[in-house]
Formats: C-alpha cells, sequence, structure tokens
C-alpha cells in the first residue's frame, strides 16, 4: 500500500475538525451550562490541534512563522490546555507554571531552531513529551478519575504520544529528520510517517472519546448518588436500604439477617418547640452518631420521617439487640447540641432477624420490626423490644 502523506495529514485534518464539531455541540447542550467539567476546554485543545496540522499541510506556501513557529507554539498550547481540561474536571490547580513554561520553551526553540528540523524533533519532542508525561500524571494520581475506567483511554493517549515522540527523535539523531515531514509531496512515506500519522490520529479520537467519557461517567456516578441517598442526613435512602435488605436476605446462605426500626422518641414535639430547621439537625446528628457505631457491613438508612433502618448482615438475634441497645445508648446518653441549646433524645427500636435461606420477604420482616417498634412504644420509648422469646425487656432502658 502506497501511503500519500499528505492525503494522510488531510484525513488527520478532516477527523480532527469533525471531532471539534462533536465536542463544542456536546459542551453547548443547553443542560450544560455553567458546567465546568472540562469539556469547553478540551474542544478547544483539540481544535488548536486542528490548526496546528492545517499549518503544517500549508508549509512551504505559508512563511515558516506560521508553518513552523506557530504551529509549534499552537501544537504546546493544545497540549497545555488538555492539562488544563484534565486539571478542570478534577477540580484542581497546578502550578501555572507547568502551562507556561512549555509554551514560552516552545517558542524560544522553534525560533531558534526554525531552519533546524532534526534539531525541533529532539528539543521541542522533549517538550511535548514533558507535557504529556505531566497529564499521564495528572490522570494516575486521582482515585476519583480511576475510579472508571474511561481515563485508560487518555493515559494511553498520553504514553502513545511519548513513543511517537520519542521515535521522531529517534529518527531526527539517526540523521534521517526529513522522514517525518509530511509535507513531501509524491515520495513514499517512511514507515516511521505512518506509524506518527496513525498514532495522532488514534489519540485525538480515543483521547476525546476517553474524556467525554470521562466525564459520562462520573455524571452517573452522581446522579446514581443522588438516586440512593437521603439529602438530609447522607444516608442511604429508603430505596437503597430495601435494595441492600433484598439482597442480603436472597443470600441463600443461611446465616442470619438483623433488622433494626428506629424511631426518634417524640420528634414532634423537638419541631413544635425548637421550628424544624432544628428538627432537621437533630436528624442529622442522630445518624451521624449510630453511623460512627456500626460495622462495616452493617447499613443505616433513612426509612422516613424520623424513621431509620439498620439491616446487619451475619448477626443473630443476639447481636442484634445488643447492637440495637448501644445504638439507644449512644443517643440518650448524651445531649445534642444545636443552635438552640441541647436537646435531649432518644429513640426506640424494634428488631427482627431472620435466617437468609432464601424464602424470607423482607415485607414480612419490615412487618415484624414494625411490630416490635410499636410494642416499645407502648412501653414507655426509649427501649428496644422485639417478638421473639428473648426477654428483651432486660436490655431496655428503665
Ligand atoms: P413517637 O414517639 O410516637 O414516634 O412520636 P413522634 O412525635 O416522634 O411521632 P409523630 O409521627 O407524631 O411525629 C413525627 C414528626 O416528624 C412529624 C413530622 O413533621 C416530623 N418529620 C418528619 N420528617 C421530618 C423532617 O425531615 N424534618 C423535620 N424537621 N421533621 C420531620
Ligand atoms: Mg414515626
Ligand atoms: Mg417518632
Amino acid at each position: 500500500m502506497n501511503l500519500d502523506p499528505r492525503t494522510l495529514l488531510f484525513s488527520l485534518i478532516l477527523c480532527n475538525t469533525l471531532m471539534v464539531i462533536s465536542l463544542f455541540v456536546a459542551t453547548s447542550s443547553g443542560n450544560r451550562v455553567g458546567k465546568r467539567d472540562g469539556m469547553g476546554k478540551w474542544a478547544v485543545a483539540i481544535l488548536l490541534e486542528t490548526l496546528t496540522w492545517a499549518l503544517v499541510a500549508a508549509r512551504g506556501h505559508i512563511p515558516d512563522t506560521f508553518s513552523i513557529i506557530a504551529a509549534n507554539v499552537l501544537k504546546a498550547g493544545a497540549h497545555a490546555l488538555i492539562l488544563a481540561a484534565i486539571c478542570e474536571f478534577q477540580r484542581r490547580t497546578l502550578p501555572r507554571w507547568q502551562y507556561f513554561a512549555p509554551l514560552a520553551l516552545t517558542l524560544l526553540l522553534a525560533v531558534v531552531l526554525v531552519d533546524d528540523i532534526r534539531g525541533r524533533f529532539i528539543w521541542i519532542g522533549l517538550i511535548y513529551a514533558f507535557q504529556m508525561v505531566l497529564v499521564a500524571r495528572v490522570l494516575l494520581s486521582d482515585r476519583e478519575t480511576r475510579a472508571g475506567r474511561a481515563w485508560r483511554l487518555l493515559f494511553g493517549g498520553a504514553v502513545m504520544i511519548v513513543l511517537v515522540l520519542g521515535l521522531r527523535a529517534f529518527v531526527a539523531l539517526s540523521g534521517h529528520g526529513e522522514l517525518a515531514q509530511p509535507q513531501v509531496a509524491g515520495a513514499a512515506p517512511h514507515w516511521v510517517q505512518i506509524v506518527s500519522f496513525i498514532a495522532i490520529m488514534a489519540t485525538a479520537l480515543l483521547g476525546s472519546i476517553g474524556f467525554v467519557l470521562m466525564v459520562k461517567e462520573r455524571t452517573d456516578r452522581e446522579i446514581l448518588h443522588l438516586a440512593m441517598t437521603d439529602s438530609l442526613t447522607q444516608v442511604p435512602n429508603r430505596r437503597a436500604l430495601m435494595d441492600y435488605a433484598e439482597r442480603t436476605l436472597a443470600r441463600r446462605c443461611g446465616k442470619p439477617v438483623a433488622l433494626l426500626m428506629i424511631d426518634v422518641d417524640l420528634f414532634k414535639a423537638i419541631n413544635d418547640t425548637h421550628g424544624h430547621p432544628v428538627g432537621d439537625e437533630v436528624l442529622r446528628q442522630i445518624a451521624a452518631r449510630m453511623l460512627g457505631r456500626l460495622r462495616r457491613h452493617d447499613v443505616l438508612g433513612r426509612y422516613g420521617g424520623e424513621e431509620f433502618c439498620v439491616v446487619a448482615p451475619d448477626t443473630d438475634i443476639q447481636g442484634a439487640l445488643l447492637l440495637a441497645e448501644s445504638l439507644r445508648e449512644l443517643v440518650a446518653s448524651t445531649p445534642l447540641v444545636t443552635e438552640n441549646g441541647e436537646i435531649c433524645t432518644s429513640i426506640s427500636i424494634g428488631v427482627s432477624c431472620f435466617l437468609s435461606d432464601g424464602g424470607r420477604e423482607l415485607k414480612t420482616m419490615l412487618n415484624e420490626a414494625d411490630e416490635a417498634l410499636y410494642v416499645a412504644k407502648q412501653s414507655g420509648r426509649n427501649r428496644v423490644a422485639h417478638l421473639g422469646a428473648l426477654p428483651a425487656g432486660e436490655l431496655a432502658a428503665a
């Protein structure tokens, strides 16, 4: 196959232009107004890349100031913007020199080495490689970015660019600088040239797709979090809690699962006395206190209003009653500190415990815990109750 370098360059420009159009359409979509996730910067970066290749394609027809100096500075600018886009996505800031020093150095070297293509391949290539190392570093150093998979496309792209730059520098060092000049018409391209084009096109495409996917992955995680979290207390909401309970109960491992139905005592009176905002604060603090007491696999969720539930896997009835009693004690022993001063409060807890043999219905378990809670309320509140044979009253507070 005899590939013409100019056709390859044209394909690269076309491909980048289409990518830029797609990115700007994605960035300007109505529901993204005011979003600072780096998409805008990424789109401008790819636009600068496209302009770079357009200037390179025009080399010989336009002054070297544009086709060499401006093109190299634009390329360094594109890399700096890629770094800035990733940092905006990660909501972090880098020292400014990491963006501007490579740009200034590229300008200097492009001016000094305007007639020395080998020197440019080596020295400006080194600066580009440094910029890609910075990109790879920010990708690797952010745990949230690495929570998804799309960052790998960007990381792979940065590594690929460094390899191509290394190859080009090697070619230049071995005295074949002209091999990498895409605008030389007619002559059959060297394999290094073809490899460079394919790598550059692939990184522009995969990098952009990777970046858009990275933004989408995070949006998905945020939406899932919103759908599953109670906005007041930040614990799992009823849906998330019931999902967890269903899954735990369906494990068919034959181990016991406990469910604690927790209700704040006389909460209406707190609202009436101190107002709803203080009532909200009380709910937040009670949830936070209880969270601190749970084991890793126990899940506390807000069942609704001033009711919470704990699903405790691998917990038999004795363990469940001890856990419930320690939660009750935790809330009743120390007053909550609010903007209206200290507020004493307590909780009542109904406990149910089933074996996870796959045959039990969550509804039955909830009913049983609810009935036990009713018993606790009827017995005077601030206590733990269950419907079984164990003397829960022994654990309850006086
Ligand atoms: P009991 O000991 O029998 O449970 O009495 P109670 O006052 O806690 O129970 P009741 O069901 O009469 O009142 C619950 C109150 O909780 C009524 C409701 O306005 C209030 N409430 C429910 N959700 C919230 C909330 O998110 N914030 C605040 N501040 N109050 C809430
Ligand atoms: Mg209630
Ligand atoms: Mg209540």
